[in-house]
């Protein structure tokens, strides 16, 4: 449903807030796809955001939260409603505890811990997006994810701002309760880490690194993996018979080794393409559009459907698509 006028003249009066029509949402996401959101706002005044998310919801107008855009798909006709972003990117520490607001980078939050002497996040040095996307997706790398440092995470939930624990959060490998209400917004985590030498963390925050750029170098267009990893526990006999022992880690076994079975590395669509060395990285060379990486991920699944009777699940989000994604890449409902 378009952006009614009133809605409009409503939203605009709150103070603090960044209004902004038909931006492209290319400029937002690191795919460099996506059309035009019809209006975008942004603040970092919380209580501004969440004044707004009520009146946006108030309105039954169409909305979608983005982060730092480094995980999505933007249909090529944009988003027809509004689009937020909540900017906040305050960090501090008291103790072993670290505060950070959603929308600081992760990235500063790791930085900011490593020079601090906190230990726990070093392993995540070089995922992009924000605090917000990362513990909606539980962001992880190396064997260990946000959620093992999760102490609070403060969230509005459209009607007033909630604290939960750890365990509220419901956290599992790239899921959290924020991916079921997708309505609810994180404000704020709290992060309990431990004491280490600075040097050692830098030490190795910076061997991750290097391995990281050399994977996704830091203008490549994508969205690191598309496709999550599969749980070994949770596939059929049928399948785990199909997966030598060495492709195992930490009880997942990586979509990539499906994916290379069915030829998908160097296939492209236009100027999409899956990486040479790397069959569960897709990225856009210059002019993709986000029909032809739909097109290419729903063959890669179809690929691996017919070949191991296996259903993959992107780790990407949609954003523009009627539900279902890449299986219907029309506008517009999120
Ligand atoms: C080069 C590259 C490498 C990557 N490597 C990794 C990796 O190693 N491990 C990994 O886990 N991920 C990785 N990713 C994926 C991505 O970085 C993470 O998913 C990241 O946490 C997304 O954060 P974002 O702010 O960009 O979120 P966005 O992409 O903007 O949004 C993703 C989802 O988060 C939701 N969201 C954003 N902010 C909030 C909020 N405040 N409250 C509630 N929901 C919110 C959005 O609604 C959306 O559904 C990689 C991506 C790239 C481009």
């Amino acid at each position: 449903m378009s952006v009614r006028q009133a809605t409009l003249e409503r939203l605009a009066s709150f103070p603090n807030v960044t209004m902004t029509q038909g931006i492209p949402l290319s400029r937002c996401t690191r795919f460099g796809i996506g059309g035009p959101a019809e209006v975008y706002f942004e603040t970092s005044d919380e209580s501004s955001f969440a004044a707004l998310l009520a009146a946006v919801r108030e309105s039954g107008t169409n909305y979608v939260v983005i982060g730092g855009g480094t995980n999505l798909i933007v249909a090529d006709e944009g988003f027809e409603g509004i689009v937020l972003r909540f900017t906040a990117s305050a960090i501090d520490r008291s103790g072993q505890i670290v505060r950070a607001r959603a929308g600081a980078e992760l990235q500063a939050l790791v930085d900011f811990s490593i020079e601090q002497g906190l230990k726990g996040l070093e392993t995540m040095t070089g995922i992009p997006g924000s605090v917000g996307g990362a513990i909606y997706g539980n962001a992880g790398a190396y064997g260990h994810s946000i959620d093992e440092r999760v102490r609070l995470v403060r969230f509005f939930d459209g009607g007033r701002v909630r604290r939960f624990t750890n365990a509220e959060c419901e956290f599992r490998y790239r899921e959290s309760i924020f991916k079921k209400h997708k309505d609810w917004i994180v404000f704020e985590a709290e992060l309990a880490m431990d004491i280490a030498p600075v040097e050692e963390l830098r030490a190795s925050a910076e061997k991750i690194f290097a391995i990281r750029l050399e994977k996704y170098p830091l203008t490549m267009k994508c969205a690191g993996s598309i496709f999550k990893n599969l749980l070994l526990a949770e596939l059929s006999e049928g399948v785990r018979a199909q997966v030598p022992e060495r492709v195992i880690r930490e009880g997942k076994v990586p979509s990539a080794y499906f994916l290379e079975q069915i030829g998908a590395k160097g296939m492209r669509i236009g100027d999409i393409r899956v990486a040479d060395y790397h069959a569960n990285l897709i990225y856009n060379e210059g002019g993709g559009s986000a029909r032809q990486l739909c097109e290419l991920i729903a063959d890669l699944k179809e690929r691996v459907r017919v070949h191991f009777g296996l259903e993959l699940e992107e780790e990407v989000q949609y954003v523009g698509f009627t539900p279902g994604g890449a299986r219907r890449p029309s506008p517009i409902l999120l």
